[in-house]
């Protein structure tokens, strides 16, 4: 089935079951972020994920449970929050949380009809019909044997840190824009799958570029590091690199403290990598 056609089929079925997001905004949190180099859309493609750590500290090889409680937990929570605000100030009807579950040893989750299942070797995966953002043990552990990570957790590899902060970005950007098609009722039956794809690109840049952690390389070809590897689970026509990278680059240019600038991100997101689903949604 086609992508747009399954989001059709799911978008009046997104449940409001989810749990509660997590409060509060940004005020007050650091604006390293601005004074960081911007992305370049032009440095180059996306490299392999295998970068080796920057400044010679190594990492080393870490168990599932470390990159789930010290890398994607916070992740989840400063994303949510990002959306949260964004959400607000763009006055954007939707509710932003979905819910994170993670897959060990012989779990599954039901996924409309496709069974997800903690050996899965897919990045996080956006389940539109159950509203909640799925990660494998499979995936955790690959990103624990990477030596991406230090033992306390942290990142050794910076490209490796906002690799993975994409992916899970890229599947929130999807429940965004799921959340609004829903919030419109809008028909989607139309909108090409490769433009649904860039506009999740733009909406994790706009999350990179917005979420309190400052990561150290932020460039496409570090963004994207990680996608070649862990691709996605469900997906339409993806946009070539180089569309890709503008996608991100686009929402990237906001910066930290542009709050503003961030929110109005989301229309110029939609006006400028989905035009027809802007319309159809009414924005731009
Ligand atoms: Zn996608």
């Amino acid at each position: 089935m086609r992508r747009t056609v399954f989001i059709a089929t799911i978008a009046g079925l997104l449940t409001l079951g989810a749990v509660a997001g997590c409060g509060g905004g940004t005020a007050g949190q650091p604006a390293v972020a601005a004074s960081l180099p911007s992305a370049d859309p032009s440095s180059g493609p996306p490299s392999s994920a295998d970068a080796p750590p920057a400044d010679g500290d190594a990492g080393v090889v870490v168990d599932a449970s470390v990159v789930e409680q010290s890398a994607l937990r916070p992740m989840q929570v400063e994303t949510d929050d990002f959306w949260e605000e964004i959400a607000g100030l763009a006055q954007i009807p939707v509710k932003v949380n979905a819910p994170m579950r993670f897959l060990r040893g012989a779990e599954t989750f039901e996924c409309g009809g496709v069974e997800l299942s903690a050996a899965d070797r897919y990045g996080p995966t956006f389940c539109a019909p159950e509203d909640t953002i799925v990660v494998s043990e499979t995936f955790m552990d690959a990103i624990g044997a990477s030596m991406a990570m230090r033992a306390d957790g942290t990142f050794a590899d910076p490209a490796a840190e906002v690799g993975l902060y994409f992916l899970l970005a890229h599947q929130w950007g999807h429940n965004i824009l799921e959340e609004m098609i829903a919030a419109k009722g809008a028909d989607v039956t139309l909108i090409p799958s490769n433009q649904l794809e860039v506009t999740a690109d733009c909406f994790a840049g706009l999350a990179i570029a917005g979420v309190p952690r400052v990561f150290t390389e932020k460039g496409p070809a570090a963004v994207l590091s990680l996608v070649s590897t862990y691709g996605e689970r469900f997906t339409g026509i993806a946009g070539s690199p180089a569309t890709r990278e503008k996608a991100i680059a686009a929402g990237l240019a906001p910066s930290y403290d542009d709050r503003a600038g961030l929110a109005a991100g989301v229309t110029g997101c939609l006006t400028g990598q989905a035009p027809a689903l802007a319309t159809a949604l009414g924005v731009g």
